[in-house]
């Protein structure tokens, strides 16, 4: 049998890279030749996670060199390898909206739970099959970045079991503290650019005709991430040269679970409406709000009806 690559979308998360590990390792347990890969460079979160329970970053791609693929955490082309309509997806696990089209039967597993490696998890269970103690780890972090510690709006119960057998295999006595010194390690937004702040974890969406680029980053204190002096210019020239109709980037403080945005685009009533809050300036006050998926998306989304 040819060799299946296992990947998550492009500007990859912890999510994105870790449960692409976890899935290689359980179809590879079942049968199937495969390797991890990824769609980007770790991040900082990511690479801090790696290296705490010893694994290596998986080789990164732009396009799939086999003919067979299997996709984690994501099931959109436009966030997927760049020959996604040449190549055959035989199996998708995912917790994101779907908008995948498929001529064959296909092993599509998807969930609304607050993350892909919480999917990983039960299919493991399932299985009866034991999970080895660095990709339990690395599932940990994936359910702790994509939760916020399990903060987030998106935190399921199922979450929250995974996180406690998981810390237990991974031999993380205390996952509360590991998991801050984890999302703390990716919130050094000082040494980077303002564009890999902008791009960094940055994914575009459809709305009402609009091609909507939004961005995240996590930060200790936001106003520290909004007093770059560049940074706004910088937000307006991405959707310029890339072409977006709207831009947003949400700027989240992971301690209290609150964000402000950056939003340039053709229509700003669209932003107000959507959080029911004024801009000022190009920034709006988002307290609360901390997941792209469940809030940012959605409302967005009704704003720009
Ligand atoms: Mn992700
Ligand atoms: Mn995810």
């Amino acid at each position: 049998m040819n060799k299946q690559l296992v990947f998550g979308h492009a500007n990859p998360d912890t999510d994105a890279i870790g449960t692409a590990i976890a899935a290689a390792e359980y179809f590879k347990r079942r049968g199937i030749e495969t390797e991890a890969v990824a769609l980007g460079n770790p991040n900082d979160e990511t690479r801090f996670a790696l290296n705490y329970f010893h694994l290596k970053c998986p080789r990164v791609i732009n396009k799939a060199d086999t003919e067979e693929v299997i996709l984690v955490d994501h099931n959109e082309a436009k966030q997927s390898v760049s020959n996604f309509n040449d190549i055959k997806v035989t199996h998708v696990i995912d917790h994101h909206k779907i908008n995948f089209q498929t001529t064959d039967p296909i092993y599509y597993y998807a969930k609304p739970v607050g993350c892909t490696s919480t999917i990983l998890f039960e299919l493991y269970q399932n299985a009866h099959l034991e999970i080895p103690s660095p990709i339990a780890g690395i599932m940990l972090s994936a359910i702790i970045s994509d939760t916020l510690l399990l903060k987030s709006p998106t935190t399921t119960d199922e979450d929250r079991q995974a996180v406690e057998a998981l810390a237990k295999i991974a031999e993380v006595s205390d996952y509360k503290k590991y998991g801050l010194t984890m999302l703390k390690a990716g919130t050094n937004v000082d040494k980077h650019s303002d564009h890999e702040i902008i791009d960094g974890d940055a994914k575009s969406f459809e709305m009402n005709g609009r091609k909507v680029r939004i961005g995240q980053v996590n930060t200790v204190d936001v106003n520290d991430v909004l007093s770059r002096s560049s940074l706004k210019d910088n937000v307006k020239k991405e959707m310029i040269d890339k072409g977006y109709d709207d831009i947003l980037l949400v700027v989240t403080n992971i301690i209290d679970s609150n964000s402000k945005g950056i939003f340039y685009g053709k229509d700003e009533s669209a932003v107000e409406k959507a959080f029911n809050a004024k801009l000022i300036d190009h920034v709006i006050d988002l307290p609360g709000i901390v997941s792209r998926k469940k809030q940012i998306v959605p409302n967005l989304t009704k704003g720009m009806e």
